[in-house]
């Protein structure tokens, strides 16, 4: 589905509207000026396009495809959620980190963002809030880079570090991820660089070729959960289609072409994937792929059954696959870990909604 807003059209995409609309090619230019360097969020604001030209833009298509409805409280350097309701009427969670908190570094004005790709999952991970009701819909290309323009706009802050880590399986929405990561990595339009980037994905294998196939350095984080088929399968159904013997070779073929180290996600959930067995396979995995661990304690989701393990036998955990020289970041504390603002979304606000209801 492609929605009829400007901010999901690519260069080429705005100059074949320009020349089917029958103008001199320049007005692309013009036209992308409008809508990237000066943010325009009314076609009347465009002042060198001719008016004719202005107000059949306006009655074919819009600037904004969100409308930002609720913004969490803001606290000094820490995470804040933003809803935003689409044209249909679905929402969608995005979460804008601090630098400090997104990259560990010193005082920065530019944030780190987590975006949905999807409204809910169809891959249905047991632990996950997005996946517990299904999948409504893809987000259009607009959807997903109108996420960065709302984000920009409420903190007036540069967004310079993007992860693919909210509602949704970015791979499961390729036809719409593409474009929005040319406009995202594009000089005239958002300007983050492909390193900047991080997908994370629960292992979908033909998505994962087709990334690599649009041959750009981003970086990838795989959900990885379980370090055998037995147990990843318990929580992950995805396991089911795409096995560890066929992730694991396709991730190998991604560090072929791959420029960065692959994030192996990692959540600790009691009596499932955290017994100390499971850590020294982890690190057999993270050895041959070359990978770096990040171990997410579970974040506790309302109505769902799994336990976080104690901060002892996390860091238990961690110690083993330090010692098994893999590099490995863990964040103990609730909230603070980038998965943990994210890996939650849209639930809350449907059981808020679901209780106002009954
Ligand atoms: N579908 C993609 C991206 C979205 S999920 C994926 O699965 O990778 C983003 C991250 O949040 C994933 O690593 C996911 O496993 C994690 N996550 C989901 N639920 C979580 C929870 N309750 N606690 C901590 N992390 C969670
Ligand atoms: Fe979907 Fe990722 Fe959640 Fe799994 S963890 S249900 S793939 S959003």
């Amino acid at each position: 589905m492609n929605s009829s807003c400007l901010l999901g059209f690519t260069a080429d995409e705005l100059r074949s509207l320009v020349t089917n609309l029958g103008e001199k090619p320049f007005r692309a230019k013009q036209l992308q000026e409008w809508i990237w360097k000066h943010r325009a969020t009314d076609f009347e604001q465009m002042t060198n396009l001719p008016p004719a030209l202005r107000s059949r833009l306006a009655e074919q298509y819009t600037l904004r495809p969100l409308q930002v409805v609720e913004v969490s409280e803001s606290s000094k350097g820490a995470t804040r959620k933003f809803l935003s309701r689409m044209q249909d009427g679905h929402l969608v969670e995005s979460v804008i980190i601090p630098a400090a908190v997104g990259r560990g570094g010193a005082h920065s004005d530019r944030i780190t963002l987590c975006v949905s790709s999807q409204v809910g999952c169809a891959f249905g991970c047991k632990f996950c809030a997005s996946g517990l009701l299904g999948l409504t819909r893809n987000l259009t290309t607009a959807e997903i880079v109108g996420q960065i323009v709302a984000a920009e706009e409420i903190s007036g802050e540069r967004v310079d570090n993007l992860v693919f880590m909210g509602m949704g399986e970015p791979l499961a929405n390729m036809d719409n991820l593409l474009p929005a990561l040319t406009l995202i990595m594009d000089q005239q339009a958002l300007n983050i660089g492909a390193r900047h980037i991080t997908i994370s994905t629960s292992g979908n294998v033909p998505g994962l070729k087709r990334l690599a196939a649009f041959g750009k350095p981003l970086r990838l984080a795989v959900s990885l959960h379980g370090a055998e088929d037995e147990v990843r399968s318990r929580v992950m159904p995805v396991n089911r289609k795409w096995p560890l013997r066929e992730l694991i070779p396709a991730l190998k073929e991604w560090n072929k072409t791959g420029k960065h180290k692959i994030t192996l996600e990692y959540i600790l959930i009691q009596d499932v994937n955290a017994m100390l067995p499971e850590a020294s396979k982890l690190a057999k995995i993270a050895h041959e792929l070359n990978a770096k661990v990040n171990l997410i304690p579970y974040n506790t989701v309302e109505g769902l059954p799994w336990v976080r393990p104690s901060e002892a036998d996390c860091r238990t955990f961690c110690s083993i696959l330090i010692n098994k020289g893999i590099p490995v970041t863990m964040r103990y504390e609730k909230g603070h870990d980038i998965n943990a603002a994210c890996g939650q979304l849209r639930l809350r606000r449907e059981g808020q909604n679901k209780q106002k209801q009954d």
